[in-house]
């Protein structure tokens, strides 16, 4: 039952008449004849009646324009990707995965894979964020999830593998870099990188495993590292390893529970934590785990991503209102493809 509550009876609210639905499911909300209307909360209220008003346009997925979208990002990049300077692998990935949940041919491969060369450290044997830089697992992981994706063989396979087993850890855990943090994006990029390149099976992994698990926070999902927050994009990584290490998707309803509450029941996306505001990225993260254990609302799902499109200039935003980047398009596809794609690695399945 949903009861229509006047919550800001009292608060000094003269700049907006707000009413909303309390859900039955809040019954401590729905008892209170006022709620402090904090920052968040004021966000949260406006992202929903924006999501809200953004659906009812029914928009339908168009494929061209987003096609074009992502080769305008090859000619020119604007300055707000300087930011992403260290993150040159991740631009490739992106655009050469995007491209191919499109269905289109990539004409640019020779140019992508020698500038993912020019990343690798032929001292270390794995890749920075950029030419010289300092090599890193997330760079080393995009790199050879884009190489993966052309096709191509990674080259100097022995001295990756030595680059990414020296950041294992006593403990099972991985460093991102030398000398760098400790968190499970690590182990999953390491055991990623091990798996598509046919590694994984030379090497023991029972103590990163128990590491794994020690990421569980008490709400059911994982945080990055142990005691931390459960987040979406930590608990795809520690459960996509587990998956990865053990051979199958680990069962546990406090887990289940997690997932099965970030798809949000008005917005239809997903969102990473606990009242946090929906966004498209997690339509990967989130979505492929809620697929895996066939709690996912497809339909709703998309109704969702097919809102975050730009329709004028093509590309994928966090949320309706937002500008388009990169990043929100790739993992906005993998959510749209969400049935054809192998879940582990958000690339299309032979
Ligand atoms: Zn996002």
């Amino acid at each position: 039952m949903v009861k229509e509550t006047d919550v800001f009876n009292g608060v000094p609210l003269n700049k907006k008449a707000w009413t909303f639905t309390i859900p039955s499911s809040m019954p401590l909300f729905g008892q209170m004849s006022t709620l402090r209307l904090t920052e968040t909360l004021e966000k949260q209220y406006e992202t929903r009646e924006s999501v809200c008003n953004e659906l009812s346009l029914n928009k339908v997925y168009n494929r061209k324009i987003h096609v074009k979208y992502l080769l305008r990002k090859r000619e020119i990049l604007s300055s707000s990707y300087q930011s992403l300077d260290s993150s040159q692998p991740w631009l490739v990935f992106w655009q050469v995965n995007s491209m191919r949940l499109l269905d289109e041919q990539d004409h640019d491969k020779d140019a992508m894979i020698a500038k993912l060369e020019s990343c690798r450290s032929k001292i270390t044997g794995g890749y920075g964020g950029g030419p010289g830089q300092m090599a890193h697992l997330a760079t080393t992981y995009a790199a050879v999830m884009a190489l993966t994706v052309l096709g191509v063989k990674v080259p100097h396979k022995e001295q990756l593998v030595s680059f990414v087993m020296g950041r294992m850890g006593t403990d099972g855990s991985f460093t991102m870099h030398h000398m760098g943090e400790t968190d499970v994006r690590g182990v999953y990029c390491a055991v990623s990188v091990l798996s598509v390149t046919g590694e994984l099976s030379k090497h023991n992994f029972v103590k990163t495993v128990e590491w794994i698990k020690s990421c569980q926070s008490y709400e059911g999902g994982y945080g990055s590292r142990p005691r931390d927050e459960a987040h979406a994009g930590y608990t795809f990584c520690a459960v996509v390893s587990l998956r990865i290490l053990t051979d199958d998707w680990i069962e546990d309803p406090s887990l289940l529970h997690w997932i099965s509450k970030r798809q949000c029941s008005d917005e239809l996306g997903f969102n990473g934590r606990t009242n946090k505001l929906v966004d498209v990225c997690y339509s990967y993260w989130a979505g492929a785990l809620s697929k895996v254990y066939n709690i996912l609302g497809v339909e709703e799902l998309n109704r969702y991503i097919l809102a975050c499109q730009d329709l004028n200039g093509g590309g994928f935003m966090d949320k309706p209102g937002k500008g388009c980047d990169l990043y929100h398009t790739n993992y906005g596809l993998c959510g749209f493809f969400i049935d054809d794609i192998d879940v582990r690695y958000g690339l299309m399945s032979e």
